[in-house]
């Protein structure tokens, strides 16, 4: 097998320079050839009998028809459930699909293995967390970053939440079923990967401003996969092997990485704010779904933009800032903002910001004092971010959207996800530091003027 620079990662436990141990328990990556065959063996060694298969229509022709005969052969019982993906569109992990699951669930089965990437990852990854069994997952694409992860995005009431869920025991990756997955979901799990570049970034920001927790080993991690798959673009293009292995594997070590930093931290910032906020604008109009890397890359561009114009800004006038700050929209003002934006979701926007305080005058100014102390190498760290043109000149070698319009985001969703997509979660990035400096606004109008004609 090749040597692969995850290896050292996996289930591991080591004390780091940052003053944390870091620990992972996600131990067996299988991608070679044949994987799926050894799939038996794995569940003999690891100690399990009868699994529960999750797949749907697609991915059980992909590989779970395969995965069947295998077990067959090797006597294993097992239950396989195959959930019937809609004609046009992909299926959603919803309560709708979770209650199909749960209809379906073999009680006496021990293992719980999804067969599929997206939507059926995360159903089997809540399901085993809800019913306290292992989880496996045979992926069949590259296409996203929760290859490994302990957590589920799910719908509940038209509203994406993340819910607690197993992390995978095993990951077992085909290389000729990854190669032949469409283009499409290759450059989206690229895309999802490429938007690490912005995540490390507005961590590093917000270690600079806020003195939040930091680890340059976790970043440097993750800087490396994120430089490997930006290589490999052009070889995902034309479905190279290689190319798609590189990928799978910073898929993997993001999630590794959030395990290390245990928060999504090292994977997930203001672009991925972006791809909330119009997923749920999606939700909420009944729009055909997008996938989340395809939306990830789009917000990676608008979001890079804004540190690209930092790298060149002036100091602001600090004092005028400050003058200012009783000008601000009260917070009436922001809940009717909050209200139209977020629509039934709004409660628990003005809840979570009633907790976060992030809008708060007296935080503001503390953190005015920080970013004029620190403006230069706040400034500095701006200029290491790549350039939004060469993100987007990358995306479109991938033939991937890289506009808003190429998906179906609306100029009015753009606007609204600049200035108000930070409020989704309570994470320092540099569309809060936008705001803090007084510059959203401008900076919202600028971005949509660029990319929305
Ligand atoms: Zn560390
Ligand atoms: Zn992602």
């Amino acid at each position: 097998m090749q040597n692969r620079s995850i290896e050292p990662y996996l289930n591991c436990s080591f004390a780091c320079d940052c003053g944390r141990t870091h620990k992972s328990l996600f131990a067996h990556y299988i991608f070679e050839a044949g994987a799926i065959a050894k799939l038996p063996l794995l569940l003999e060694q690891l100690g399990y009998t009868r699994p529960y298969l999750i797949s749907d229509t697609h991915t059980h022709e992909i590989a779970g028809v395969m995965v069947e005969e295998i077990l067959r052969k090797a006597n294993i019982s097992f239950t396989a459930h195959v959930l019937k993906s809609p004609e046009n569109g992909d299926l959603a992990a919803d309560e709708h699909a979770l209650g199909s699951v749960a209809m379906a669930n073999d009680k006496d089965a021990d293992i719980i293995i999804s067969v599929g990437t997206g939507t059926i990852n995360d159903l089997g990854r809540y399901f085993s967390y809800i019913t306290g069994r292992p989880f496996m997952l045979v992926a069949t694409a590259p296409s996203m970053d929760g290859l490994v992860s302990g957590v589920a995005p799910l719908i509940f009431h038209n509203m994406k939440i993340t819910f607690p869920a197993q992390e995978p025991l095993a990951l077992i990756c085909d290389p000729e079923i990854m190669v032949n997955a469409p283009l499409k979901m290759l450059a989206a799990g690229a895309a999802d990967i490429l938007g690490k570049y912005n995540c490390l970034l507005d961590w590093k920001l917000s270690h600079i401003v806020n003195d939040e927790y930091y680890c340059d080993t976790i970043a440097g991690i993750m800087r490396t996969a994120v430089d490997q798959t930006m290589e490999s673009t052009k070889g995902l293009a034309v479905h190279e092997a290689k190319a798609v292995s590189v990928l799978t594997e910073a898929l993997v070590l993001s999630g590794i990485a959030m395990d290390f930093s245990e928060n999504s931290r090292p994977a997930s910032g203001a672009e991925h704010h972006q791809s909330h906020y119009w997923e749920m604008q999606f939700l909420f109009d009944g729009t055909p779904a997008v996938l989340h890397g395809t939306k990830v890359g789009i917000g990676t561009v608008l979001v890079l933009e804004l540190y690209n114009t930092l790298a060149q800004m002036e100091k602001p006038d600090f004092a005028a800032i400050r003058e200012n700050v009783s000008g601000r929209p009260s917070v009436e003002e922001w809940e009717k903002e909050i209200r139209r934006c977020y629509r039934d979701g709004a409660e628990g926007i003005i809840a979570l910001e009633q907790k976060a305080k992030k809008n708060d005058p007296e935080g503001l100014l503390h953190r005015l004092a920080v970013i004029e102390e620190r403006w230069d190498e706040i400034r500095e760290l701006a200029k290491t971010a790549p350039k939004a043109a060469e993100i987007s000149h990358v995306l479109e070698e991938m033939g991937a959207a890289k506009i808003p319009a190429d998906v179906g985001i609306s100029r009015e969703y753009v606007y609204d996800s600049i200035r108000y997509g930070k409020e989704l979660r309570d994470r320092y990035t540099i569309l809060q530091f936008m705001w803090d400096i007084d510059k959203l606004n401008e900076e919202a109008d600028k971005l949509v003027e660029k990319y929305c004609q």
